[in-house]
């Protein structure tokens, strides 16, 4: 693990993530059978935000893109539900990691303007999106998620030694960090 990694992952940790750790970038496979399983739209985000599929670009883009950086984090969220139907614990869970998410991206900004950010779910950035009446209202701080990158992301996660389930009744929100 290089230094820059090591610092990343407590400073993550430091910043209410409740796991953080190494992101193997050889693990970056943008996949069309994700795409595919975003077309089938049970997010209703399908072709409905600047930051989903198919608006965010084509997978090729994702992974030209992606070959730029040679070093990454992955950030977890997880919360403990009571039952499967915990819809407080899901969204709480959910406001927390896109939150400190959003604030370690300005963060890291700083130190590494040209840094590329995959979050967890939609851009809600905005009550509701433009698309694709008019341009983005925040295209410096609207984020695509894994996902709509093309990106399996229980596959990142065992590939890069992370874990991706935590138990029954649990739920994890998964992001990442890509730095040069
Ligand atoms: S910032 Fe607003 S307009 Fe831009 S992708 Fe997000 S929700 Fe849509």
């Amino acid at each position: 693990m290089c230094y820059d990694s090591q610092a990343l992952i407590e400073e993550a940790e430091g910043s209410g993530f409740s796991h953080a750790g190494v992101l193997n970038t050889a693990a970056l496979i943008f996949m069309p059978e994700v795409r595919e399983m975003c077309s089938v739209d049970r997010c209703r985000q399908y072709n409905r935000n600047w930051r989903c599929p198919p608006a965010c670009g084509s997978i090729e883009d994702a992974a030209a893109r992606a070959s730029e950086y040679s070093f990454g984090i992955i950030v977890q969220t997880v919360g403990q539900m009571e039952d499967d139907f915990d819809i407080e614990c899901i969204e709480e869970t959910g406001k927390k990691h896109n939150e400190n998410f959003a604030s370690l991206v300005e963060k890291l900004k700083k130190r590494h303007p040209d840094m590329l950010p995959m979050g967890a779910g939609t851009c809600r950035l905005c009550e509701e999106c433009t698309y694709p009446n008019s341009a983005c209202r925040h295209p410096d701080k609207s984020i695509s998620s894994m996902e709509a990158y093309g990106l399996w992301v229980s596959k990142v996660c065992e590939q890069s030694n992370v874990p991706y389930y935590y138990g029954k009744n649990s739920i994890a929100y998964t992001s990442c960090y890509l730095l040069k």
